[in-house]
């Protein structure tokens, strides 16, 4: 049913950062950003393990200095992300960025003079890689702040001015981020521009809060976009750890119907009819299952009430009883045994059939 409100991608150019491409029919692909001071090679490369173990496919580092624009250099002899500089005003750092990663985050508009512009896309086209404009609904540039105030036309107008500032000299490998920090002037602007512009979109909400908060504003933001079909890559931003990004800009990807690798859990809220520890099986099955990417719809029931109906839309599903629970495939009863070991079994069977799964495909 979800399906019929899921609209296509929206045609976009395709750009790539690094090995991933982005745009065009290209998988919507998940970003975060480091929190280190770039320069600490250490701590950073630490980051960096952490979010492409987490499932990362692309990283934002934040340039603030030319020790942090030369580190740039040995971080990504380190790793195999690709890697994005984040940097404001000081077009000097994008110089050294450009030599070794594989985008550059800057607002042209910012840099000052033609010159200076001129010398950022010379130096991204001497190694052929993109700029993300990344226009934020709180630090518009005055003529746009004084005329729109932080809305959604004035990220728009924002983000067409230093568009074409690229343009004219004739660089198109652009992505565009318009970054509010509330969903609905962010979904406004994004919508705006959509129709306006061919390049490819990294949808975020900015300054999302805590995990709580985030998940709520980029799940309204980032879902309603993506379910019109807006959106080429992601960011969730959080103040918390960097593997809550990407495990939430991919749970958003899958429950919008723009992913479908991994498994997806249906589980009951429970009731007084429940006779079983519920919220600790499931959070045993749901880090149990974390690893396997084959697509799978799994079902978690307190009780047999309404467990046959909901596993006939689950692949497999499991539904306690008193001191017993059944494990349910395909519509029928596989197995029924004691509570204490139905876990243990119950990811042995789904493991096995997201493997014939991954067979048959
Ligand atoms: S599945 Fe059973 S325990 Fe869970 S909410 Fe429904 S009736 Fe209650």
């Amino acid at each position: 049913m979800q399906d019929n409100k899921i609209k296509p991608r929206y045609p976009t150019k395709q750009i790539h950062v690094g090995n991933v491409a982005i745009g065009g029919d290209a998988p919507i692909s998940v970003q975060s950003m480091t929190f280190s001071k770039t320069h600490n090679i250490e701590e950073t490369k630490a980051q960096l393990d952490r979010l492409q173990l987490a499932g990362a496919d692309i990283v934002r580092l934040a340039v603030l200095t030319e020790e942090d624009a030369h580190a740039l250099k040995t971080l990504k002899s380190m790793t195999s992300l690709p890697l994005i500089a984040d940097i404001h005003f000081k077009y000097k750092l994008a110089l050294i960025a450009a030599e070794s990663v594989d985008c550059i985050r800057i607002n042209p508009g910012n840099i000052g003079s033609k010159e200076k512009i001129r010398e950022v896309v010379k130096a991204c086209n001497a190694r052929n890689i993109p700029i993300r404009i990344g226009v934020n609904g709180g630090s518009l540039e005055k003529e746009f702040e004084q005329k729109y105030g932080a809305t959604p036309q004035g990220m728009v107008e924002s983000a067409l001015y230093n568009i074409k500032l690229l343009e004219d000299f004739g660089f198109t490998s652009i992505k565009v981020s318009l970054k509010a920090s509330d969903a609905p002037r962010t979904m406004q602007a994004y919508e705006l521009l959509r129709p306006l512009v061919p390049y490819p979109f990294h949808l975020g909400v900015t300054e999302a809060g805590t995990l709580y908060h985030s998940m709520i504003k980029s799940s309204i933001a980032l879902g309603n976009l993506l379910m019109q079909g807006i959106g080429d890559t992601m960011r969730c931003s959080i103040t918390g750890e960097l593997e809550e990004e990407i495990k939430l800009a991919k749970s958003i990807l899958r429950y919008s119907g723009r992913q479908k690798e991994g498994i997806t859990i249906v589980s009951c809220p429970t009731c007084g009819r429940i006779q079983a520890d519920l919220v600790s099986a499931i959070k045993k099955v749901e880090a149990r299952l974390a690893h396997i990417k084959t697509p799978l719809q799994v079902s978690v029931m307190g009780c047999a009430v309404n467990a046959l109906g909901e596993a006939k839309h689950a692949d497999i599903a499991i539904a306690f009883g008193n001191k017993i629970g059944h494990i349910i495939k395909g519509g029928k009863v596989l197995v029924k045994m004691s509570e204490d070991s139905i876990v243990d079994r119950f990811v042995e069977e789904v493991e096995i059939l997201a493997a014939e799964r991954a067979a048959e495909t």
